[in-house]
């Protein structure tokens, strides 16, 4: 399995649909599938996780990705995160085409245009909120001053100001999935994957954490969210469904 050395219906678009033209030449699509597979072998076993995947993704949307389990949406989250490799296909974040870098580069592509959140939070557990928090900044070379100025503001945000100095133990399932959200959005990227942010979190803390996604996705940021939950699928502005590793669905509201 190639995988990414980690820091720590009707209307699916096709490649022919986004080729930039004329003006929209200078201003790519912040992200760009074209023809993603995915096979996982084990022995002699191979599993077709994604087949034929072809979705384009314009700055500023909100897009939630369903469907049933086994269907697809963890894997197709890992490579847009870039967090795993394709078996076949081109992928572009921001006009840059993933597949051609280093993995140097594929990291600092990461750590500069995606934020990621996944179900179990996986905050360092010894380390504290603002630390973890931080991180990506320290990763990002950001210096000393601007790095704890950034930290204060983004735990303002999701308002944890008053727990930044707290181990991720002694934090709520939800204050520990803000605090994932912060620090996902700590270096500012354009472009958050979510990857069920709910799924261990009571309802209440789940709406909450859905509430600041979309009100992170108003300030500019596009989002991509796995979830089961119909209801957060539906608060999305595109709605994409996979079912056996392809895209049976792709609609805007
Ligand atoms: P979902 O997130 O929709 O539940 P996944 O992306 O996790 O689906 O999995 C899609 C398919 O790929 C499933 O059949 C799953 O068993 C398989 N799969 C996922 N990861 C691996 C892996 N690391 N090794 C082998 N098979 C895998």
């Amino acid at each position: 399995m190639a995988k990414r050395s980690a820091p720590s219906s009707s209307n699916v678009a096709s490649l022919a649909d986004i080729q930039p033209v004329g003006a929209a030449r200078a201003q790519p699509r912040l992200v760009e599938l074209a023809g993603i597979g995915k096979r996982f072998r084990s022995g002699p076993v191979a599993t077709v996780a994604l087949a034929d995947i072809d979705l384009a993704i314009g700055r500023g949307e909100l897009v939630s990705i369903t469907g049933p389990s086994g269907s697809g949406k963890s894997t197709l989250l890992a490579i847009l995160a870039l967090l795993d490799e394709p078996s076949e296909g081109a992928y572009r974040i921001d006009g840059v085409d993933t597949t051609t870098l280093s993995p140097s580069a594929v990291a600092a592509l990461r750590n500069t245009r995606i934020g990621v959140i996944f179900q179990s939070f996986n905050l360092i557990g010894d380390l504290s909120v603002e630390l973890n928090v931080e991180l990506p900044l320290i990763y990002g070379g950001v210096p000393a001053a601007k790095r704890k100025q950034r930290v204060a503001e983004v735990l303002e945000l999701v308002e944890l100001s008053h727990l930044a100095r707290r181990m991720p133990v002694q934090l709520s399932g939800g204050q520990q999935q803000r605090a994932a959200v912060a620090r996902a959005i700590a270096d500012d990227p354009p472009l958050l994957l979510a990857d069920e942010p709910t799924g261990n979190l009571d309802s209440r803390h789940g709406d909450a954490v859905i509430g600041l996604l979309c009100a992170l996705n108003a300030a500019g940021t596009t989002v991509c969210l796995v979830t089961h939950n119909p209801a957060y699928a539906r608060m999305a502005t595109r709605v994409v469904r996979l079912v056996d590793g392809r895209i049976v669905e792709d609609a805007r509201s």
